[in-house]
């Protein structure tokens, strides 16, 4: 005869609650499952009416099971919650790969917006290609330290109140066994609260604590939830392994073993005495850490540079080992590659210059002269002149800094100037500022005058804005900071004087800004050729459109416009001085910025440089050499073209 549901609804029983052993069918199993959540829910007070939530999807059974019940519970009891499902790609091949289609399903069925971030796209690393790197022994250590900060990034991204996670119970009550068996008091106390919130990152919720893994199984089947349902493909945390074999015997003999885990752990009264690591941010990347250098950041440093077992070890052997590292920075060289450019005569640029900016300018004076003292105003450069073993340097690129910044791309001009081998070398043109130095993210103009290990004269400047109210700054940088960041085109050469291009434009008629007309008169006067030419500018009168950069962004840029917002534009005024460089066509596989110039000035205003708004007033007075050689340094293996107006 069938046995009859427990509660007495008339139906049959269908089923045996794991957690409670009752016989139920299956709408009642339903409603005591969803109650039971809907419970942890409102005595915790794990969400506020109005907010959105992030499901944190992976495509397996938890997650799935949280996004329905979610979905469910905010539908019935109208929560009032706007649902978001967030995915993190570890790029895991035949294994993250169809657990996202998956995730895609939910979010096509249950109507949610769905976001996904890649390891690849914040890190740079793929575990696939972590594994390769290091083996198969710790990777659960780098993907779980990234997981952790990629939910925080995506998060943050989404701009959501909280993140919702699927833990179950049993994954708690081996965490708990776990943290007691290491003696992690720190930690479980941590891993047994319902909410999770700390200054800084986005308050993490459990509404699933109390469900047990069986019956989150027996919900999906019976709900036919679609789900991805395989063990991630590289070795599985063995400790945990341990944990979770010893709680299945324990709830074979006893089922309510997993409950009483949990309320054991959540009665445990830490010992005052007991240190919790202080929350605090990572001087690095910005996200929660307990230390300077978060986790990831140590991960990732170890990974770039080749020792990806650093971040693994205990905390004072990172430190010391890291510190190694950053003296060690200073002995490696940068990749480079090198070529010759075409180098026509001064006498044949003038030629085809005078002629061709005559389409953009309704003065155009251009000569060969003796260059004057360019240490001297209005121009204040670290050398005279602009003669010398001249070549255009391209290094890094927007790729270090878009979507997300890459930081540690940190240039030093010395090690530069070792492998240029140009004694003694005057380097001039557009970077991205000494960003450990200012504390933040600026814009370089860069002017210094390298004679080997023993002399640097920096007469460099950074533009930046100021935090809060975003007030313009033109800073200097001084002679014992010989840094820069992420990018830099810089004309070299010896500084010795000598011939060189001046050219002197008034009132533009034409559409293009001063190095636009300049550059693209070259592509056509001297066709199928690579003409360099690097120097510096004086708009001497007039003013120009010139962006600023923010601090780093936290969340990935990925589109022009979102480039945009994140730049700060400025209409600033004469007198500014440009310095940078241009070529005339993409040398293939170069991966080029065909022209960058940033500028300063004595009224602290600096930036990069757009283009003049003042047409029918501008002035322009450049001094500029044809450069011999081009060379690239540390191009970005993986680019695009964001970034590079
Ligand atoms: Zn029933
Ligand atoms: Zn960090
Ligand atoms: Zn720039």
């Amino acid at each position: 005869m069938p046995v009859k549901c427990r509660s007495n609804c008339g139906r049959n029983a269908i089923l045996k609650r794991p957690k409670t052993g009752d016989s139920l069918c299956k709408e009642c199993f339903f409603w005591a499952f969803e109650t039971e959540v809907h419970h942890t829910i409102t005595k915790g007070q794990l969400f506020k009416r109005g907010s959105t939530v992030a499901i944190a999807a992976s495509g397996g059974k938890d997650s799935t099971v949280l996004a329905h019940v979610l979905k469910t519970l905010n539908e019935k009891y109208d929560y009032g919650l706007r649902l978001v499902l967030l995915s993190i790609d570890e790029g895991i091949t035949g294994y993250r790969d169809d657990s996202l289609d998956t995730v895609k399903q939910n979010r096509d069925d249950y109507g949610m917006e769905l976001k996904i971030l890649s390891y690849e796209d914040l890190y740079g690393w793929t575990m696939d290609k972590i594994v390769a790197q290091i083996g198969k022994r710790n990777n659960c250590t780098f993907c779980g330290v990234f997981r952790r900060q990629a939910l925080d990034r995506g998060a943050a991204l989404l701009s959501v109140d909280s993140l919702a996670t699927g833990h179950n119970a049993d994954d708690i009550a081996e965490t708990i066994l776990m943290n007691i068996m290491r003696g992690d008091v720190a930690r479980l106390q941590r891993c047994t609260s319902v909410s999770s919130e700390s200054e800084g990152s986005i308050p993490r919720v459990k509404p699933l604590k109390y469900s047990y893994e069986k019956e989150i199984v027996m919900y999906a089947y019976f709900k036919r939830l679609v789900y991805f349902s395989t063990e991630c493909i590289y070795a599985p945390n063995a400790y945990r392994g341990h944990a979770r074999a010893f709680l299945k015997d324990l709830e074979k003999i006893r089922p309510t073993a997993i409950m009483d885990i949990i309320h054991s752990g959540e009665q445990m009264m830490v010992n005052d005495t007991v240190s919790k690591p202080i929350r605090g941010t990572c001087t690095q990347c910005g996200f929660v850490s307990s230390q300077d250098i978060c986790k990831a950041c140590t991960l990732l440093e170890g990974l770039n540079k080749g020792l990806p077992k650093l971040g693994i070890g205990k905390t004072s052997k990172v430190k010391k080992a890291l510190i190694a590292l950053s003296t060690e920075k200073m002995s490696t060289a940068y990749p480079w590659i090198s070529t010759n450019l075409d180098t026509p005569s001064l006498a044949e640029v003038r030629d085809v210059l005078a002629r061709d900016l005559k389409k953009t300018f309704d003065y155009v004076d251009v000569q060969v002269v003796d260059c004057p003292d360019l240490t001297e105003e209005p121009f204040f450069l670290a050398g005279k002149g602009l003669g010398g073993e001249t070549s255009l340097i391209d290094l890094g690129g927007p790729p270090y800094l878009l979507p997300l910044v890459k930081r540690d791309k940190v240039y030093d001009f010395k090690q530069l100037v070792k492998q240029l081998k140009v004694t003694p070398s005057l380097l001039m043109g557009a970077c991205a500022g000494p960003w450990p130095y200012f504390g933040k993210n600026c814009e370089g103009v860069c002017n210094v005058l390298v004679d080997g290990d023993n002399y640097f004269k920096s007469c460099s400047y950074v533009g930046k804005v100021t935090d809060g109210d975003e007030k313009l700054e033109c800073l200097p940088i001084p002679d014992s900071e010989t840094r820069f960041a992420l990018m830099a085109n810089l004309y070299c050469s010896q500084g010795k004087p000598g011939k060189v291009l001046k050219v002197n434009c008034k009132k533009r008629t034409g559409k293009k800004d001063f190095i636009t007309a300049i550059r693209t008169g070259l592509a056509a006067g001297f066709p199928n050729k690579y003409v360099g030419l690097g120097g510096a500018f004086l708009l001497k009168e007039g003013r120009a459109k010139q962006h600023v950069m923010r601090d780093f962004s936290k969340t990935p840029i990925n589109t022009e416009e979102e480039l945009n917002n994140w730049l700060t534009f400025h209409d600033m005024s004469a007198p500014l001085v440009a310095v940078g460089t241009l070529i005339s066509n993409e040398v293939p596989d170069f991966d080029l910025r065909v022209q960058h110039f940033h500028s300063f000035s004595k009224h602290n205003e600096a930036g990069h440089y757009h283009y003049d708004t003042t047409p029918e007033t501008v002035e322009y007075l450049g001094y500029f050499n044809v450069a011999e050689r081009l060379h690239r340094v540390d191009k970005p293996k993986q680019t695009h073209q964001l970034g590079r107006d």
